[in-house]
């Protein structure tokens, strides 16, 4: 196991068009467990694809001693919208009450190729959510208000000329 450089806004990766995984081989086996290791040191309780550098449709979750990997996954129902607090390890630091489900209905495959479906409630719904969005491109900062988007914006500039 090896832990992966986790990519931060604005690295265009994050914004990059995720492919969908066809083999369940090794190579998966690795990433995952990669995935997972890093998601571990970072004190996080999702990581997807492209926050490590690979544009693929996976990501991990780790919520209540309970791990999920979820690949290809899609989201088919979505309801009981709420305002919560999201922070996203591709945004260091920042925590933002944005909209979310918190009732989904889900399919995808695990590391095994087995296929699932699921009704998650709650916040490990908002979790699931947060991380398929990744891999439609689809950013923590896309879901605050305008304003936010430019303060936020400078924010992470600001970071990225301090490191
Ligand atoms: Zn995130």
């Amino acid at each position: 196991m090896s832990v992966r450089k986790i990519c931060v806004y604005p690295d265009p990766i994050l914004r990059e068009p995720t492919e969908e995984v066809t083999l369940f081989d090794e190579e998966l086996w690795i990433l995952v467990s990669d995935m997972l290791e890093t998601m571990h040191v970072s004190d996080g309780i999702g990581l997807a694809g492209p926050q490590v550098g690979i544009a693929k449709k996976i990501a991990v979750i780790e919520y209540n001693g309970e791990k999920y990997v979820l690949i290809n996954p899609e989201i088919f129902e979505k309801e009981d919208i709420k305002t919560v607090e999201e922070g996203c390890l591709s945004f260091p630091g920042i925590y933002e009450k944005v909209e979310s489900p918190e009732y989904i209905k889900v399919r995808y495959y695990n590391e095994n190729g087995e296929l699932i479906e699921k009704e998650i409630e709650g916040f490990l719904a908002c979790v699931f959510s947060h991380e398929i969005d990744h891999l439609n491109g689809k950013l923590l900062i896309d879901r605050v208000s305008p304003l936010k988007r430019q303060f936020l914006k400078k924010k992470m500039a600001k970071q990225a000329k301090g490191n």
